[in-house]
């Protein structure tokens, strides 16, 4: 029986950049001692008190339906908080509680494009990026970014393939490059949206990782709150990855129609869980900046292990739980360098390549082993490309 194109096609075909992750991941199960910098997620599990007060929720009996749209109270600490951090009001009828970040892309994409229309994405992406916008049944465009702006994208390359496009897609703090994108950059991008009428999905699942400079969501732009659909996640804030829990925010119109959505998909968030990660907000910066500090510290190490070198730069990294490489000053693509280092190293890195045509010749390590580990590990790295220049 044939499947959907829909379905079919989701991926793109293909290869999907991530061989080497999964050679890594072959290596270790045969027993091979690999230092894996892979992957975005914690070395350290959801707070002990998160927990608790997930456990309380449960056997006090939220374990039935949640209601659809979120628990209201959920709604109103997720609204409160932005309006608190951006100046925007908002209200619980600007949010809708999803199972995750993830959920939200899609849910924000679902809200803005039919079938056949262009949603426009930035090179080099979070790996789900094009596959979301093609299980709307749209057709994913790449913006180029470049090394020389520090992947930041300019408004000239978006206006370039803005036409006829219904939505663009952005990430501040970036994942793959740790990127906070400037004040510039995000007039550029409003500017851009405004003109060639485009909606904007921002995803600031990072937005509690800044190293350096101010994390400015686009939504607080002028002009941009009627037209930006906001994406967050108590993934990474939290620590609360397997959880599930994340939020879209937007005009009030979107947010009804999306409630719709989730009614006919997800059906909402368990209770217990979105009780869980309103005790986690209410909590305030404390417990996120608990969950930060690694990788602030971590970023610090790579940093200057960096600097005592020159064959090895390192991209402006001022948020998330990533570090980029430049290494193409050792002639070979990140692809081949992840290769090598791999099998010489037994340390597994991401490919720049595996997000994107922009990134090729850099490789992204997350931060996600323990310091000394991690300092450990950049050293051999930094080695190893010298190794190859010599
Ligand atoms: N957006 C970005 C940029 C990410 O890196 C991730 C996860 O790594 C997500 C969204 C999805 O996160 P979640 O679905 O856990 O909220």
């Amino acid at each position: 029986m044939l499947l959907s194109q829909r379905i079919t096609g989701l991926t793109g075909g293909g290869s999907d950049g991530w061989d080497l992750f999964y050679k890594a991941r072959r290596m270790k199960a045969e027993g091979k001692d690999i230092l894996e910098l892979t992957i975005g997620e914690h070395d350290i599990s959801t707070d002990p008190t998160i927990l608790a007060a997930m456990n309380a929720a449960a056997v006090s009996g939220h374990t039935g339906y949640a209601m659809v749209p979120g628990v209201d109270s959920l709604r109103r600490t997720v609204a409160a908080r932005i309006q608190e951090r951006t100046g925007i009001e908002t209200t619980l009828d600007n949010i809708l509680i999803t199972p995750g970040g993830q959920s939200a892309l899609f849910a924000a994409h679902s809200a803005v494009c039919d079938a056949g229309d262009t949603g426009l994405y930035c090179d080099p992406y979070y790996a789900t990026y094009p596959g979301t916008i093609r299980a709307v049944g749209a057709k994913p465009i790449a913006i180029q970014t470049r090394p020389e702006d520090d992947f930041e994208p300019k408004q000239a390359d978006i206006e370039a393939v803005a036409n006829g496009a219904k939505s663009l897609l952005i990430n501040s703090p970036n994942n793959p490059t740790g990127v906070v994108y400037s004040r510039k950059t995000l007039d550029g991008i409003a500017a851009a949206c405004i003109k060639h009428g485009l909606w904007l999905i921002s995803d600031e699942v990072y937005d509690t990782q800044v190293w350096e400079g101010e994390h400015i969501s686009p939504r607080s732009l002028p002009g941009m709150a009627e037209r930006t659909l906001v994406v967050g996640s108590m993934s990474k804030s939290h620590a609360m990855t397997g959880s599930r829990c994340g939020w879209v925010i937007g005009p009030e119109e979107a947010i009804a129609h999306l409630i719709n959505l989730a009614t006919h998909t997800t059906y909402g968030v368990p209770g217990y869980i979105q009780d869980a990660a309103e005790f986690a907000l209410n909590q305030g910066v404390g417990l996120e900046e608990k969950v930060a500090a690694p990788f602030r510290r971590r970023r610090d190490i790579a940093s200057k292990i960096i600097a005592s070198q020159n064959v090895v730069r390192i991209v402006p990294a001022s948020g998330a739980m990533y570090v980029m490489l430049d290494i193409r000053a050792t002639g070979l693509s990140g692809d081949d360098f992840g290769d090598a280092l791999l099998e010489q190293e037994a340390i597994a890195v991401m490919p720049g390549e595996s997000f994107g045509a922009s990134a090729a010749g850099h490789v992204r390590i997350a931060m996600t082993v323990a310091d000394a580990q991690f300092a450990e590990a950049l050293k051999r790295i930094v080695n190893f490309a010298k190794g190859l220049t010599q």
